[in-house]
């Protein structure tokens, strides 16, 4: 998953940006609403974690225009404190969340992880598909009751398709949503992730999830 994170502060962004990657996220970076502004109107981003107060362009005329443009993905805001008109107007802007300044980055992690599960209508913060078990507050994979030891990518393949069961996913898409923005993306090493992810996944009993390949269109997770 891929989280757009949106701090002028360039400290706070620091620590929100080693929390982020620590949980497993893919992160895209911007210092002013202008940046901002482009990153989220161009790239593949799952949340966004977005400041009000920045410079350029502030915090909630960005949110305004994405929501104008029709663009929905979850938007989580910080505020100042104090402020409590702040929150009300970037509610009312289309934010789905809000944070109020300053916060543990537990919390922070903890709304993200929520907005990202509502978003693709899933319920419960430990995905299930078949045997196979996703904790999403602990990145704990579990194939018929064994831990499952991944790697960040691997994780991040398996963390986007865990929350979409059933669901054609290109290899585009994967990549898309895996890779930060300056990364040099090879849509071929999806097919290696894919391919380690099936090999250690593998389990004897009939309640296998599985991950099929659909020639020439992408990855879909199957439930037994
Ligand atoms: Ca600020």
């Amino acid at each position: 998953m891929r989280i757009l994170l949106v701090e002028d502060d360039t400290q706070l962004r620091t620590q929100l940006r080693t929390a982020l990657h620590g949980a497993g996220y893919t992160v895209d970076e911007a210092d002013n609403g202008r940046d901002a502004q482009f990153l989220g109107d161009t790239e593949a981003v799952d949340a966004v974690v977005l400041d009000l107060g920045l410079p350029v362009v502030d915090g909630l005329t960005v949110l305004k225009r994405w929501r104008a443009e029709g663009r929905n993905m979850p938007v989580l805001i910080l505020t100042a404190r104090d402020n409590w008109h702040e929150k009300v107007a970037g509610i009312d802007a289309g934010a789905d969340d809000y944070l109020t300044k300053p916060f543990h980055l537990e919390e922070l992690l903890a709304r993200l992880r929520a907005l990202i599960r509502r978003a693709s209508g899933q319920a419960s913060a430990v995905l299930q598909c078949g045997d196979w078990s996703l904790d999403t507050r602990s990145g704990r994979m579990t194939c018929a009751g064994q831990p499952v030891a991944l790697t960040a990518h691997e994780y991040k393949v398996l963390d986007y398709l865990m929350h979409r069961p059933g669901v054609l996913v290109s290899r585009a898409e994967l990549t898309e949503h895996i890779y930060a923005q300056d990364f040099d993306r090879d849509s071929n090493t999806i097919e290696v992730f894919v391919g380690r992810l099936r090999k250690k996944l593998q389990s004897p009993s009939a309640s296998a999830a599985r991950i099929e390949t659909v020639r020439g269109m992408g990855y879909r997770l199957v439930p037994p």
